[in-house]
């Protein structure tokens, strides 16, 4: 990736923490997450930069950030051009986050901003990344809590990174682990995966996760599945070898059985029928054959991407508060380019 995050010329020595605010169409959260956040913030040792992402909302989002830029100092927002999705826009905002720390947070509230100050005391004692994992997924259904249960589970069979369970993007990294992960150039933004590759000493706390305080979630049941999907592909080929495998099953199941056929009409004549028993193999066959096609081409498809060197989001615009006094302000601009998309 060509575009990385400079950090800034120091004036004084303290530590500065960014946190990272991804936004999609929370116009109606956006109020009582600064509410929350700000004395949270304004509460902690270290110098604070909130960089909220606003991934092409439609509700005046942007507005309503952009016109608290003149209240507040040390906010940046960076506005992509469209909705690129949630991967693409922490991908964003850790690119435009330029403290010695940064916190992911959602801004629906679901992760307690109460938790920051522990994230940073478990950072100032020597973690690269502190984990939150969900203790408790209130206000979820049934359904989805056992989908993500098995998802995870499933996951962690099959691939070697080992990303842990129930976590989400709640997280704190280091300076050193925001720049490992911005190094890892690959277009398919599976952040937890991602996340989980960089290793380093990891903390990992449990919190309870709170309902959605305001709005609806952007995730439906096809967004998720679309999720998993793209999980298990970027970090596992074993279902590529799961495809091999039923289909060698397949075949010898089917050569045993023509050999079966054989000896059974050499011994007793033959007769004709079984046509119920062959329709059903064919079918059977014929969906192997397609379902292992299906899985060669999600591999296919996802070399496509990455062989095309798409940029993962443009930006339309970054805009920063512009009170003087404040140490984020104080920062190098950084060389917004916008790759072509081709
Ligand atoms: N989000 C985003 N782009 C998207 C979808 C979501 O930036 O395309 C943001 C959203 O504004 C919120 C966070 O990602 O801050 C989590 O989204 P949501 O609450 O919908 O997801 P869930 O909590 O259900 O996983
Ligand atoms: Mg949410």
């Amino acid at each position: 990736m060509s575009r990385h995050s400079v950090l800034p010329t120091r004036i004084s020595s303290k530590q500065v923490l960014s946190i990272v605010v991804p936004v999609f169409n929370e116009r109606a959260m956006l109020p009582v997450f600064l509410e929350r956040v700000l004395p949270i913030l304004d509460s902690l040792t270290v110098a604070t930069q909130l960089v909220f992402v606003d991934d092409g909302s439609e509700d005046g989002s942007a507005n309503y950030i952009s016109s608290f830029l003149a209240r507040r100092s040390g906010i940046r927002l960076v506005k992509l051009t469209r909705n690129f999705g949630k991967e693409a826009a922490l991908t964003a905002g850790l690119e435009h986050a330029t403290g010695d720390a940064v916190v992911v947070i959602d801004a629906d509230l679901q992760d307690p901003p109460e938790l920051i100050p522990t994230m940073v005391e478990a950072w100032q004692s020597g973690s690269d990344v502190v984990l939150m994992q969900r203790r408790s997924r209130h206000g979820e259904s049934l359904p989805k809590r056992l989908s993500a249960h098995l998802f995870y589970r499933l996951l962690n069979r099959t691939s070697r990174t080992n990303i842990p369970v129930d976590t989400g993007d709640f997280r704190l990294m280091s300076r050193r682990a925001v720049d490992a992960l911005m190094s890892l150039g690959e277009r398919n933004r599976y952040m937890k995966g991602l996340f989980a590759w960089i290793g380093m000493p990891t903390t990992v706390l449990p919190y309870d996760r709170a309902p959605r305080a305001a709005g609806v979630s952007k995730w439906d049941y096809p967004r998720l599945i679309g999720l998993a999907l793209e999980g298990l592909t970027s970090f596992s080929t074993s279902p590529l070898r799961w495809a091999t495998g039923v289909g060698l099953l397949a075949a010898s199941m089917g050569a045993l059985f023509g050999l079966w056929i054989v000896v059974k009409a050499t011994l007793l004549g033959d007769v004709t029928n079984g046509y119920p028993s062959l329709v059903a193999i064919i079918t059977f066959l014929g969906g192997i054959q397609l379902l292992s096609i299906g899985i060669v081409g999600e591999y296919v498809g996802k070399t496509y991407v990455e062989t095309k060197q798409r940029p993962i989001y443009l930006t339309e615009d970054v805009m920063e508060s512009v009170q003087a006094g404040a140490r984020p302000n104080t920062l190098n601009p950084e060389p917004y380019r916008h790759a072509s998309s081709n």
